[in-house]
């Protein structure tokens, strides 16, 4: 049997004539950025989110450091981030001259909450959660935090769409959540989208005139912005998918479920979430030491894996001017050395689910 890390054909085959009709639908109307479907999209996702704005952009990158860039937060100042993650994290902190302070994470691969205080200074302005693969962060404590210290709160939930901690939805625990809709997470648009959300009117309006040149009105140029507009074709294909989402997520829980129950073997290291928590399995990431034998194993059984992330950004040549060196992170570099995520995918069959397992008991 031949199993791809991920199968987005069928994410789409599943739904396709709502696709293709929404497309032309678009296609037709003659009207291609800013319109419509991006406003209604925006009222849609905030209402699932249960947010009270929500403004469409290009990329989940972009959502990052218009964020801080909205938030004044740059040169000088500093934000905490888990060190064990995606380098868009990262970039969207830097992008603006700000310094990333990375914290370790702990077993649920979010940022170890009991050791965010020890690196909080004077420059420190805001703290980045990334709710990593899905799994949820647990939110209380950071919350206390920023509110003892003065710090803004941004969430990249570009893994983690429609997972809750405590009957909240990510993304709604602070200043701004961001998001990515790339092809490959959970809402997954046909090409690059992005999208913040907010309860705050004045975030929301200052992202609404950063995304298009800084202009309110034609013309009319109030700031330096971007063009990071959500266009009205991935905004119409997201409302379709938006329409689906619930039944999506529940799909990936059932398989994160019976991979939970029914892999059993020593060597493997399976993800632990949070209580109180709705996971919504963005990937599914096992630890394994003897990692590069059981990639080579998988292959050769027709099992195809990524590894999310080999390179942590501390270590990466990017973030060379920062000055870390290996050893520094060592949870981190720990992670880095052993995760592997395993196929997890809409669409995937009951017959592929017990292949995979079958091959993971067996290594
Ligand atoms: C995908 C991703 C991003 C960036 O999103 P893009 O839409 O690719 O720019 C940021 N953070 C995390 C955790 C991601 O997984």
């Amino acid at each position: 049997m031949q199993i791809l890390a991920n199968r987005m054909d069928r994410g789409f085959y599943k739904y396709q004539s709502e696709f293709e009709e929404k497309a032309l639908e678009v296609l037709r109307s003659g009207w291609y950025v800013l319109g419509t479907e991006v406003e209604n999209f925006e009222k849609e996702f905030a209402k699932y989110t249960g947010a009270r704005y929500c403004v469409g952009l290009a990329s989940g990158l972009d959502a990052l450091w218009i964020a801080f860039r909205v938030l004044g937060i740059g040169k000088g100042d500093e934000v905490i981030v888990q060190a064990n993650t995606y380098i868009a994290s990262v970039m969207g902190i830097t992008i603006n001259g700000a310094t990333p302070v990375f914290v370790e994470p702990d077993e649920t691969f979010g940022i170890d909450i009991n050791k965010i205080e020890a690196k909080i200074t004077t420059k420190t302005k805001a703290i980045l959660v990334v709710h990593l693969y899905g799994i949820p962060t647990k939110m209380d404590k950071i919350g206390e935090l920023c509110k003892k210290y003065n710090l803004r709160l941004v969430e990249d939930c570009a893994q983690s769409h429609g997972a809750f901690y405590k009957g909240r939805m990510t993304g709604t625990f602070g200043d701004i959540g961001c998001f990515s809709f790339y092809p490959s997470k959970n809402l997954g648009a046909f090409g690059d989208a992005g999208a913040i959300i907010t309860d705050n009117k004045e975030l929301a309006d200052k992202f609404k005139v950063f995304r298009n040149y800084g202009s309110e009105k034609r013309y009319y140029n109030k700031v330096v912005g971007a063009n990071s507009r959500l266009d009205e074709l991935q905004a119409g294909l997201l409302r379709i998918r938006l329409q689906h989402l619930n039944e999506i997520t529940q799909e990936k829980i059932e398989i994160a479920e019976r991979y939970n129950r029914e892999i059993k073997n020593t060597k493997l290291v399976l993800p632990k979430t949070n209580d109180n928590s709705v996971c919504v399995w963005h990937q599914y990431v096992i630890r394994c030491k003897e990692r590069e034998e059981l990639i080579h194993y998988l292959d050769n059984n027709g099992i195809n894996t990524i590894i999310h992330y080999p390179i942590p950004p501390h270590l990466s040549e990017a973030y060379k001017y920062l000055g870390y060196k290996k050893g520094d992170y060592p949870i981190t570099e720990d992670f880095a050395d052993s995760v592997l995520s395993i196929p997890i995918y809409n669409g995937m069959t009951e017959d592929e689910q017990t292949y995979v397992i079958d091959k993971l008991n067996k290594f």
